[in-house]
């Protein structure tokens, strides 16, 4: 697993968020290094000196959010990851059951520094949003986004919401030309409003998240619909799909992700989890029909030798890097460099039920 939080010191007063400066430096809030060792290195920035216990080549390139104060720095954005995604709260006005990143009350929102990161971003990147939920911020979010895109037309942003919170009166700004360089990733477990709210643990979800698909809709915003593969979303899935390409035609694509084992999901696995090698019919069924009248259906975060061939072509390499694992067979699997593989916390008996291709 690659670690995402590194041991640091500065004598700096408060956190700051700095490019740890490769070949070349780009800006003036970028740190130079100026020793290193296979243990550690030291950079010099415009916040004074810095030491990272980790050795340049490791580092070098990544944007770094320093917290002197806890002696640490958080990487938010990793130089040449496809995988950046910047927490931007823990707080949530839903309790799903199978959460990853279980809901705190309260959280250090830092929106100015996150913004200070993404426009140290290198040329191109898609950052990702997620939480909790981004947009309980919304006010903070949206023009965190607009003055990024402002300033850095060539990044994109990802943004992953429960879209509650978006009201009528934000078509008009959600139709700023900024906002196509935005998808927003959206949940939707079931056709069955009752469904959906158990999912997600919130009485009314269902109808609030139709009302912000309306007004999503208006915006022309993009969307991509997610859908966590539990049981209770599996029995449904034929129906969502029916919804789907019936109601919502126009999302750029629907994405089927597979269960982590870890937060609320880890007490439950044996309760929610869903063996895709012996329960893919519906699952493929749904693809089938999404497919059928034009709309993209993926798979996430499963083994391709968990998926029937005709549906390989479905599946994504999707887990991030940085907690991506592989069973020992894989190591003579000729798919493996186009395999989502398992998370590094996924049981070790399903990292080695894998059929090598
Ligand atoms: S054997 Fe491993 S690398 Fe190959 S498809 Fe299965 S999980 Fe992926």
């Amino acid at each position: 697993m690659i670690p995402l939080a590194l041991a640091a010191t500065s004598d700096a007063q408060a956190p700051f968020v700095t490019r740890l400066a490769g070949a070349e430096r780009r800006s003036l809030e970028e740190s130079l290094c100026i020793a290193s060792t296979s243990e550690d290195s030291l950079w010099s920035g415009p916040h004074g000196l810095l030491r990272i216990e980790h050795p340049r080549e490791a580092v070098s390139g990544d944007i770094v959010l320093v917290r002197p104060a806890e002696g640490r720095l958080d990487r938010l954005l990793r130089s040449g990851s496809r995988h950046n995604s910047l927490l931007v709260t823990e707080q949530c006005d839903q309790l799903c059951v199978m959460c990853s990143q279980p809901p705190k009350k309260t959280h250090d929102v830092r929106f100015d520094l996150l913004r200070d990161a993404c426009l140290l971003a290198d040329a191109g990147m898609t950052i990702g949003i997620t939480g909790g939920e981004p947009t309980l911020h919304r006010e903070r979010l949206l023009g965190m986004i607009e003055e990024v895109l402002v300033a850095r037309p060539d990044l994109s942003f990802h943004v992953l919401t429960n879209a509650q919170h978006f009201r009528r009166e934000d078509v008009f700004r959600l139709k700023r030309p900024e906002y196509a360089k935005v998808v927003w990733g959206i949940p939707l477990y079931s056709a069955d409003a009752l469904t959906h709210d158990l999912v997600v643990g919130k009485v009314g979800a269902y109808e609030r998240l139709i009302d912000g698909f309306a007004h999503l809709m208006l915006a022309g915003a993009r969307i991509e619909l997610r859908t966590v593969l539990t049981r209770a979303t599996v029995d449904g899935i034929v129906d969502l799909a029916d919804m789907v390409v019936r109601d919502l035609a126009h999302v750029e694509q629907w994405s089927l992700m597979g269960l982590e084992n870890i937060g609320f999901a880890r007490n439950r696995w044996s309760e929610l989890h869903v063996d895709l090698r012996d329960d893919f019919a519906p699952i493929g069924h749904a693809i089938d029909v999404a497919t059928l009248r034009g709309v993209r259906a993926r798979l996430f975060n499963v083994p391709l030798c968990h998926v029937p061939e005709p549906f390989r072509h479905a599946a994504v390499a999707s887990i991030s890097d940085w907690k991506q694992r592989f069973g020992e067979a894989c190591s003579t699997c000729r798919a493996k460099s186009a395999c989502s593989g398992f998370f590094e916390w996924h049981p070790p008996l399903l990292l080695e039920a894998v059929t090598p291709l």
